[in-house]
């Protein structure tokens, strides 16, 4: 590189890499992206290349332009990234550590030593013989997609018509979930952010509280111990999310995603260094930032695409009613249910800052008008 300054090439262009701009931006560090089309939400503002990740003289060519390679979702073949790192490429995380986001039966095996739902791989509905339980997609499934609660045999054969593997689980009848972020350097370094609170319908994150209101402080440390022990366990590189289930004081893995996610949104203003940041620098191998929270609470609300088509005006009520309301659209196109943006807010009172975050929710949706 001419500037000194490298290139960290993202595999993907949703709004993931689109919030990393951002950051890169501020470090100098230039950014490249793989994107399905030139439309996508972050290649609208970045440079990229348009070509299709499952193609791997594509995924090559893109790679010789970048001094490290990372990725914002979890579709990438993992033969394509074992490829790449034959070839010499600097890929981060590693195909040894990214496997387990993608493979949920090799990530409860994997992790066998930490807590979890029993679990096993099926083929056959005679392999279980109490329900109900959750089948998961061992891999390809997300926000909800590839999950199915089921309630008897019958119900389980149907499914495994379709298809031939399933990880069955446990359910947990847990009092709610949680997400600890956490990062960690090629060096070893690794932070974690506060625990946060998920809430979900229909499968889908719609809100976060951090730090995770109805935890004890001695299960925080716990669950970011979990975090951070898991991280160095598998050898992640990058920021990386483990998805818990809180029962009383038992904590239990649901999933890990090796990449910046929604749980984390909340870090662009809520912590002094945000994960899109902190993801740069560790897989640049940098010294990692401070990721203490800059408010006491920080409430994150997902935009879901609903009856208003127009994003903008809502713009103009909402700014005049809570002007700490901070915005981040992903120019995606508007489609019921998509995670289209998010609004994050700080401050001291969890009560108001919820209520305002649920108002700009409604009021973004269509739901309300005033
Ligand atoms: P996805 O890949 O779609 O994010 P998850 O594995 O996170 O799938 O599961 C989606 C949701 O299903 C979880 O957020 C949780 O609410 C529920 N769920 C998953 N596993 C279990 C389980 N073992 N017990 C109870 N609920 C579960």
């Amino acid at each position: 590189m001419s500037n000194h300054f490298p290139t960290v090439g993202i595999i993907g262009a949703g709004q993931l890499a689109r919030m990393s701009v951002g950051p890169a931006v501020a470090l100098g560090v230039n950014l490249l992206l793989l994107a399905n089309d030139s439309h996508d939400s972050a290649a609208q503002i970045a440079n990229h290349i348009v070509g299709d990740y499952r193609d791997l003289e594509t995924v090559r060519a893109f790679a010789r332009k970048c001094d490290v390679v990372t990725f914002e979702h979890e579709l990438i073949p993992l033969s394509i990234i074992k490829s790449l790192e034959a070839d010499g490429v600097v890929v981060r995380p590693s195909s040894a550590s990214f496997i387990y986001s993608q493979d949920k039966a090799a990530m409860r095996e994997r992790l066998s030593k930490f807590p979890a739902p029993k679990n096993w791989v099926v083929t056959s509905e005679n392999e279980v013989s109490e329900y109900p339980v959750i089948a998961k997609a061992i891999s390809g499934g997300y926000d909800g997609r590839g999950v199915w609660k089921v309630n008897n045999k019958a119900e389980l054969a149907a499914l495994l018509k379709d298809v031939s593997k399933l990880l069955v689980e446990e359910l947990v009848d847990f009092d709610y979930e949680i997400a600890v972020m956490v990062a960690r350097s090629p060096h070893g370094q690794a932070t974690t952010w506060a625990p946060t609170q998920t809430i979900q319908r229909d499968g889908i994150c719609t809100m976060t509280i951090s730090p995770a209101p109805q935890l004890s402080a001695a299960l925080s440390e716990k669950a970011q111990k979990l975090a951070l022990d898991i991280a160095n366990e598998i050898g992640v590189v990058g920021v990386m999310a483990v998805e818990i289930f809180v029962k009383g004081s038992e904590l239990f893995i649901n999933e890990l995603a090796m990449r910046p996610h929604n749980s984390g949104h909340w870090t662009i203003e809520g912590s002094v260094t945000s994960q899109f940041e902190q993801h740069l620098r560790a897989v640049l191998d940098l010294p990692l930032g401070d990721p203490s929270m800059s408010a006491p609470f920080a409430v994150m609300g997902n935009i879901l695409g609903g009856a208003k088509e127009d994003m903008y005006r809502p713009y103009l009520h909402l700014m005049a009613r809570t002007p700490q309301l901070k915005f981040h659209h992903y120019k995606k196109q508007v489609r019921p249910g998509r995670k289209i943006g998010h609004v994050n807010l700080l401050g001291e009172n969890l009560v108001e800052l919820t209520q305002e975050v649920e108002h700009a929710l409604k009021y973004l949706s269509g739901e309300i008008d005033e």
